[in-house]
């Protein structure tokens, strides 16, 4: 059984330290905060009695827990995040623990009128009579993604207490930056030496993940011709219109507001212009490869099209991937979503497996060579003040990172024979 009291203190113990990350920097981790809990990791872990404990220069946390089978087995390995959301403040976080939960609303600050109720965030529903963790409406909870870590040390610290359980051997790596997009960069893949890994990283209880979308920003620059309005007849050209033109060309409802699923979009992110130039943000995603391409290939058409209407250079675009779908890196190897989905249902979990509408570290560590699903971490309504997660679901990723563990172990014990 794992302790739920010792696991309650841990992940508390974690979310009050402050680890915001911040865009703007250039260094990793983005701020110097970040060392606060990574070297805590570190501490906790040579404490446990795990193996390998480092941590380099960009404070990447790893270490090892040996195999203790003698047959061969995949290294294996589990990735969280230390980092919280610049989006909202994770200073002075101060969870509230609400024990065998009602149903009914929670009171989050009574002072400002914060409320978490059911009637708006229906997934609280199904955890009436768990232990719920919530913020005191002021700042975020960091759930995303000290759940992962405080899940991932215990299933560690379970394993280790019960040796009876067999297992080959696991690496362990806690990331900074994952929420400015970063935390992959400079993950050592060689050094942490898995043949796979999984995030935990996810939301609500059994989602498990492993395609996202192909990913790409564009910035078309439009650009105008500004001439005094009383004398412009036949002159001027407001690169305002030429924007709009391009704007309304694009397929309208293929945009955020009208999708779902595995449907992709262009999303005009930021605007701004006068008549002289006007700039347009755009961000293309797909889950679908060939689609992404498409996208990327029309709005270059319509670029071109435009210039030719006009009869002069007056668009620009540059188009930059950003991530790309890790199905293509984890369908060739999908034993280890199987895996996953086995240890899921093992311990009574429903496994919800959906294409995310995002990207994930995982993508990039796929991409890298290091074929990485998602898991579950079991937090909800990440990078703001609603913000909550329940204990049993944070037990249950607990258990899910234990039975993976068995799993791969017997699997290979199966096939050595
Ligand atoms: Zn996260």
């Amino acid at each position: 059984m794992i302790n739920k009291n010792k696991l309650i203190d841990k992940f508390i113990s974690y979310v009050k330290i402050d680890t915001q990350s911040d865009p703007e920097s250039s260094s990793t981790p983005s701020t110097e905060k970040q060392w606060d809990l990574a070297n805590k990791l570190v501490e906790e872990l040579k404490e446990m009695g795990m193996q390998d404990v480092t941590i380099d220069e960009h404070a990447y946390v790893m270490a090892s827990l040996p195999a203790n089978v003698a047959h061969k087995v995949p290294v294996i390995g589990f990735v969280s995040h230390f980092d919280t959301t610049p989006d909202f403040s994770g200073t002075n976080v101060n969870p509230q623990i609400i024990d065998k939960y009602d149903g009914k609303d929670i009171i989050l600050n009574k002072k400002k009128n914060i409320v978490l109720s059911p009637d708006y965030f229906e997934d609280l529903e199904q955890y009436k009579g768990q232990t719920i963790i919530t913020t005191d409406g002021t700042t975020l909870l960091g759930a995303d993604d000290k759940a992962g870590i405080t899940e991932i040390m215990t299933a560690m610290q379970y394993l280790i207490d019960n040796p009876q359980i067999e297992h080959g051997e696991i690496r362990i790596c806690f990331t900074p930056d994952e929420e400015i997009g970063r935390g992959a960069h400079k993950f050592d893949v060689k050094k942490f030496g898995a043949e796979w890994a999984y995030t935990m990283d996810g939301s609500q209880v059994g989602e498990l993940e492993y395609e996202n979308f192909n990913a790409a920003g564009a910035v078309v620059k439009i650009f105008g011709k500004s001439v005094h309005p009383g004398y412009a007849k036949d002159k001027m050209i407001n690169s305002q219109y030429i924007a709009q033109d391009f704007i309304s060309s694009l397929p309208r409802l293929e945009t955020p507001e009208h999708t779902e699923g595995r449907q992709g979009f262009f999303h005009l992110s930021k605007m701004q212009g006068d008549v002289e130039e006007t700039t347009l943000h755009y961000i293309i995603r797909d889950h679908d490869k060939e689609h992404f391409e498409a996208r990327k290939k029309m709005m270059l058409d319509l670029g071109r099209e435009i210039c030719e209407q006009y009869e002069r250079e007056c668009v620009q675009i540059e188009i930059k991937d950003q991530y790309f779908n890790m199905k293509e890196k984890v369908e060739p190897v999908k034993h280890i979503v199987d895996l996953a989905e086995k240890a899921m249902k093992a311990v009574h979990v429903k496994p919800i497996i959906k294409p995310i509408r995002g990207g994930t570290d995982g993508a990039q560590l796929s991409y890298m060579g290091l074929p990485c699903p998602n898991i579950f971490a079991g937090g909800h309504h990440f990078h703001g003040k609603y913000e909550y997660v329940p204990v049993e679901s944070m037990i249950k990723a607990t258990e899910v990172i234990v039975k993976i563990a068995e799993l791969t172990s017997e699997k290979y014990k199966k096939e050595n024979l």
